[in-house]
């Protein structure tokens, strides 16, 4: 594939310019596990942590190169490959935050030229596509509140970061069983009042219905709302959903 910018909304490079030179592919002959990423201009950059974590490895390996795994709050896992010999910032056992410098990128390894393989494994040693944790499409807590903010965010196309700003409320829509029943969010919102406990909500259909309105109105009704079931700005719904009262 050809270089391929991506506006990244987690970085792995510390620049913060990310470049992509081969992508997430398990299902052809050329079979890769992770996404390959280089700097503007093909430059070279410090490696960051995408999340907060716990490292669980920092060595060498012939394939690997110099390499780093982080253990995040989820157990997934996120992989940094081919780190310049001699660079390695952190051990076993560090505790990291999002942003700390791993390493530098390098060509140790199975590689042909400096750049970053960058992989994600599930809690069950599964590779995944890293691109959508990149894009912040998909995050690497299960922190459930940080992990709603982030899907609402996502939905109105804000900046994805897990924590709630007045830029995304602005962007909030009215939610209700006759306004945007399907509108995406919708699913997030099934999902975060069942873990509140409203499990009058039912399954996550992604269908604002009557169940849904009985949830928000349940919400509503504890956090000193005005009661009507309908999700919206003006009755400070979304801003106790949010927190930014
Ligand atoms: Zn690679």
């Amino acid at each position: 594939m050809s270089i391929k910018f991506i506006d990244v909304k987690e970085a792995v490079l510390k620049k913060g310019k990310h470049y992509m030179t081969s992508d997430y592919k398990t299902r052809n002959k050329r079979n890769h596990n992770g996404i390959d990423l280089i700097g503007e201009n093909r430059t070279t950059d410090d490696v960051i942590a995408i999340e907060d974590g716990e490292v669980i490895t920092s060595k060498y390996s012939q394939t690997a190169g110099y390499y780093v795994e982080i253990k995040h709050q989820n157990n997934y896992i996120s992989r940094y490959l081919h780190l310049k010999k001699g660079s390695l910032k952190v051990k076993v056992g560090d505790i990291v935050t999002k942003g700390t410098i791993l390493g530098y990128m390098g060509n140790t390894g199975n590689s042909n030229g400096a750049h970053l393989h960058f992989a994600i494994y599930d809690n069950k040693r599964v590779f995944q596509d890293p691109l959508p944790y990149l894009l912040g499409t998909k995050i690497l807590t299960n922190d459930p509140f940080k992990e709603f903010v982030s899907n609402v965010e996502a939905s109105f196309q804000t900046k994805v970061d897990g924590i709630p700003d007045f830029e995304t409320l602005d962007k909030t829509i009215t939610v209700s069983a006759r306004i945007n029943r399907k509108h995406p969010v919708v699913k997030h919102l099934q999902k975060y009042l069942a873990y509140l406990g409203y499990t009058e909500v039912g399954p996550v259909d992604g269908i604002a219905g009557p169940k849904f309105t009985q949830a928000i109105k349940h919400f509503q009704t504890d956090n000193n709302c005005v009661v009507d079931g309908i999700l919206t700005k003006k009755n400070k719904t979304w801003q106790t959903l949010l927190k930014l009262l």
